[in-house]
């Protein structure tokens, strides 16, 4: 009898290694199943549910549609929390926004094809938005450039058609200049741009009204990069330099799409990650609150 139970609990013991043994290949061929599942076959019966319960959460992450997570949809519309002050910085609507903002725009294109990868890639790296401030001769020649920036959640601005100084022009031709950016963008991408800044930064009453009457956010800068400048030709390090020697809350900071400017963006934007500033969406801008 003696010699019949220890026979038994042998062989009751060799069971319950096979089980647990199988039960290890099991659980390191599928992750999701805790371990402790594995030590007996009752308790495999019963975790069936809690197994099919863990396997949505690879089908959420293979499935882009299923998974809402705010930091995967980088194209959604953001709150609106800033407006741009009289001096053209960026500032928030409310105490309490993050203060330590800048704001990145490219202005005279589409030119190039490159040109445009070069700075799209560099944004999507830093998870930065933009303005692209158009010109309208540019975006008839450069239809598909336009479309790609509009594609790949950069934003759009209106910097007149011909890029020239509209002080200096009529009211009627000062406004054609800048309506017919206004209709050239909205046929290539479905959408008319919601600011506008002046070629030169140069303007008057009459722009300011133009501007309004296109429901136009008007803005100039406050931080320029001087890449246009004969000073920074091929010196992308001075291009930082000047953005980084004039750096200050709520920075509107002034680019061209040019080659020193595309091979500068990758450091510059780094610097300022460094030195804490973060790089404000421009659809979280509109108008000022009525009260300012
Ligand atoms: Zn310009």
């Amino acid at each position: 009898m003696t010699h019949l139970i220890s026979k038994k609990l042998v062989l009751f013991s060799a069971f319950c290694i096979l089980l647990s043994s199988c039960g290890s290949l099991q659980s390191n061929t599928s992750p999701q199943r805790p371990a402790t599942e594995s030590s007996s076959a009752v308790n495999n019966t019963t975790s069936e549910p809690i197994t099919n319960t863990n396997s949505s959460e690879p089908n959420q992450i293979e499935d882009p549609v299923a998974n809402d997570e705010p930091e995967t949809n980088l194209n959604e519309a953001p709150e609106i929390k800033y407006h741009i002050n009289k001096a053209y910085r960026v500032v928030p609507n409310e105490e309490g926004t993050e203060k330590q903002v800048v704001l990145l725009t490219f202005d005279d294109g589409p030119k190039e094809q490159d040109m445009i990868n070069g700075l799209l890639d560099t944004l999507e790296k830093h998870q930065a938005k933009a303005i692209f401030f158009v010109n309208g001769y540019r975006v008839k020649a450069n239809p598909d450039l336009l479309q790609q920036i509009h594609d790949r959640g950069q934003i759009i601005g209106n910097h007149s058609w011909d890029h020239i100084d509209l002080k200096n022009e009529t009211s009627e031709s000062a406004r054609k200049q800048v309506e017919d950016v206004q209709q050239i963008v909205e046929d290539t991408i479905g959408e008319r741009p919601r600011f506008f800044r002046p070629p030169f930064g140069s303007g008057n009453d009459n722009l300011h009204k133009i501007a309004d009457d296109n429901d136009l956010i008007y803005m100039t800068w406050s931080n320029g990069s001087l890449d246009w400048d004969a000073s920074t030709k091929n010196k992308p390090e001075a291009v930082i330099q000047n953005v980084m020697d004039q750096l200050h809350n709520g920075s509107n900071i002034l680019m061209h799409e040019l080659p020193w400017t595309v091979e500068a963006l990758d450091e510059m934007l780094t610097k300022l990650e460094e030195k804490g500033y973060s790089f404000v969406d421009p659809r979280s801008i509109s108008d000022a609150p009525a009260e300012q």
